[in-house]
């Protein structure tokens, strides 16, 4: 089910509601029935969508409602609360400070999105007068310097990698740029770290390593919003290995293979990786550096509700 269908069904099953000429409790549960039917369609986990409708029911007790009150109005906002309620994990995530440095590290599988991501971060706080550096820890990949070297230099960042690939531990290149950095009193220092390695333990292992010798203040994780289901393996497999405490969702235009479509479902999906709590904190919106928004729970969900 698209985005846009999901939100449809949700916002027609509260009109329904509206329009009933009594609001009582059967009117009530076959609203709930409808979205229930609506979530589940689109992939949100059944357990989600069982909990979301208890609490739906108790916080809308027609015995408790005192005669006059408007039940359209309060369970119309108690369907909106826990829908941002199962998008947001309530915690918030770390936010880089003026006049300090702060290490942000960028974690995620190759073709995410992720070292256009870092670009599109470092951009956008530069927009707002920060003074951010980027560095390429990634020195698995051929051509992975080349890349950020030139998107950085684009967006006129200094950048910090090994040259020629001489140097080939991430672990020094990933320290030398953050020393580099801080020494050029840099604010937000940006750390993008490979996203394949022949084998998958090794890859988690190297990220172990580099966020152990930087210590970042903040690691990002980066998913590509077409994954769907995938996304609670890969959120869970990254966030036992590092402590993610961000994430960034790309690819969410609808140009991108899945986009819109399958990205309320990978929100979902994240927020079932319940044991990291961290906030999806931006979303990239198209290949452009200035594609990429800031996200935030309640104007995400009004905007699918229409
Ligand atoms: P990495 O391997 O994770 O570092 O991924 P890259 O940054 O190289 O991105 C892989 C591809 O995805 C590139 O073609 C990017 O232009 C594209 N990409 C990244 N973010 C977005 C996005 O938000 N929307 C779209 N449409 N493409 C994106």
């Amino acid at each position: 089910m698209v985005l846009a269908e999901l939100g449809g069904s949700i916002s027609r099953a509260l009109q329904q509601m509206r329009n009933a000429t009594v609001v009582d409790e059967k009117v009530l549960n076959d609203c709930l029935n409808e979205i229930n039917r609506a979530l589940l369609q689109a992939d949100v986990q059944f357990q989600l969508v069982r909990d979301m409708t208890r609490n739906n029911k108790n916080i809308v007790n027609f015995g408790d409602l005192p005669a006059g009150h408007n039940k359209r109005k309060i369970i119309q906002q108690a369907v909106f609360s826990e829908l941002c309620k199962i998008l947001d994990p309530g915690r918030p995530s770390f936010t880089p400070k003026r006049r300090e440095t702060s290490v942000v590290m960028f974690v995620g599988l190759q073709g995410s999105g992720k070292t256009t991501t870092c670009t599109k971060y470092a951009y956008c706080h530069k927009q707002k007068g920060w003074n951010p550096a980027l560095v390429c820890a990634d020195t698995s990949r051929a051509g992975a310097f080349d890349q950020l070297k030139q998107n950085a230099t684009k967006a006129k960042i200094p950048f910090f990698g090994s040259i020629n690939y001489a140097e080939s531990d991430p672990v020094k290149v990933a320290v030398d740029g953050v020393e580099t950095f801080k020494k050029e009193k840099c604010d937000l220092i940006i750390v993008d770290t490979s996203g394949r390695h022949r084998q998958e333990a090794a890859l988690f292992e190297e990220m172990r390593q580099v966020s152990e010798a930087i210590k970042p203040d903040l690691v990002i994780f980066v998913m590509d919003s077409s994954i769907g289901q995938a996304a609670f393996d890969q959120a869970l497999a990254f966030t036992q290995s590092v402590a993610v405490g961000a994430v960034i969702v790309t690819k969410m235009d609808g140009h991108a293979k899945g986009g819109v479509q399958s990205s309320f479902t990978v929100m979902w999906e994240y927020t079932e990786v319940a044991a990291t709590k961290s906030p999806v904190t931006f979303i990239g919106t198209g290949e452009h550096i200035d594609e990429f928004e800031v996200f935030d729970v309640k104007p995400f969900v009004s905007r699918l509700l229409g």
